[in-house]
């Protein structure tokens, strides 16, 4: 497979990643298959976070005896010292490894949030005291908010950005990833298939692959969907005429309201989590029913969402202009409406 450089790391990565998610959802020994197939095909960036429960300790298993083979990226949420370092010795226990090519903060969406993971005596602190005892051999960071990722790219701490980008979430063309070509950091593409909004992966994929050294890590389960991503890089990636008709029509359908997941309109006076709720229905669509609707995780969440007072205060700030409430309230009756439909069959 074609190798990028990924930015000022200087590390040449196969133009396509293994997203570490989905590999929670199946048995520990499906996760090391599909892993060390990726791997037979070339995709040997492997990108993973503390936060992933199984998934760092399956990659870690999957990768034993091939890690020179190998780039392994995990992430920490923490933004204390102590928890940095918890995570830290975590990660290299459950990949069995003695340095992480790639050390991300993850998740920094606010201004504070950075702030405080480069305080002098705070995390970063941590992570640079590591990488001169050689555990970590680069720097980066995650996020979902384009004016922090730019302070973030700009303050020249770190040498990677992940951020979303695809072809409705498509700004970061327009000034993140010029500016991180700018300051030679290389760019990592999040939700390549829009968090799962997107169906027609070669589409999403031609889209992304137009741009030569963006590195996407697609979210994979098993290992026909990574097949499927290596055989639309290995023909044209050129759109043909319907393609690009195709992807106008997407655009038309989900442009006008389709949520970027950037929390802008956080927070919430009822603590909803507006994001995650307005791909409740992808999530009934995608995941299994028995984890979907036995989990807290999601009715929890849809829960809250039903008790939004209507109040309007996330419309006033979606960029975007969404109309919020009317979109939960959709979502809140497709997921109901689902459950009751899995309860009714299953008699619980
Ligand atoms: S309208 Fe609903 S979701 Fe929006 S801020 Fe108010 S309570 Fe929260
Ligand atoms: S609803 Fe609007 S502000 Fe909130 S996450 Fe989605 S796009 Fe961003």
């Amino acid at each position: 497979m074609d190798k990028i450089r990924l930015g000022r790391t200087g590390m040449m990565v196969p133009r396509l990643g293994f997203g570490g998610i989905p590999i929670q959802r199946i048995s520990e020994d499906e996760a090391v298959e599909v892993v060390r197939r990726c791997i037979d095909l070339g995709v040997t960036f492997l990108d993973t976070a503390n936060g992933y429960t199984t998934s760092e300790e399956r990659i870690g298993k999957a990768v034993k005896g091939r890690r020179d083979e190998v780039v392994i990226a995990t992430k920490s949420g923490s933004r204390n010292r102590e928890g940095l370092e918890k995570h830290l010795r975590l990660s290299l226990e459950r990949l069995g490894t003695d340095y992480i090519d790639l050390f991300q903060f993850h998740g920094i969406s606010d201004f504070k949030s950075l702030e405080t993971i480069l305080d002098p005596k705070g995390p970063m602190a941590v992570v640079e005291d590591a990488v001169k005892a050689g555990m970590i051999r680069h720097v980066g960071i995650t996020s979902h908010q384009i004016d922090v990722a730019k302070e973030a790219v700009m303050s020249g701490r770190f040498e990677t950005m992940m951020f979303p980008f695809n072809f409705i979430t498509c700004e970061p063309a327009e000034d993140l990833l010029p500016l991180c070509r700018e300051h030679d950091v290389g760019f990592i593409v999040m939700k390549p298939l829009a968090g799962g909004a997107l169906d027609n992966v070669t589409i999403a994929f031609k889209y992304l692959f137009q741009f030569p050294d963006v590195l996407p890590i697609p979210g994979i389960e098993r290992t026909h969907e990574i097949k499927e991503i290596v055989r639309i890089l290995e023909g044209s990636l050129e759109m043909t005429g319907a393609e690009l008709r195709e992807m106008q029509r997407m655009r038309d359908e989900l442009g006008t309201r389709f949520c970027r997941r950037c929390d802008y309109c956080q927070p919430c006076p009822q603590e909803i989590p507006i994001s995650l709720m307005m791909f409740a229905d992808t999530a009934v669509k995608r995941m299994p029913a028995e984890r979907l609707f036995t989990s807290r995780f999601f009715v929890d969440a849809v829960d809250k969402a039903a008790s939004c007072t209507e109040c309007g205060d996330c419309e006033e700030k979606c960029p975007y202009e969404l109309p919020i409430r009317e979109m939960l309230a959709e979502q809140v009756r497709y997921f109901q409406e689902a459950k009751e439909r899995y309860e009714q069959r299953t008699g619980e």
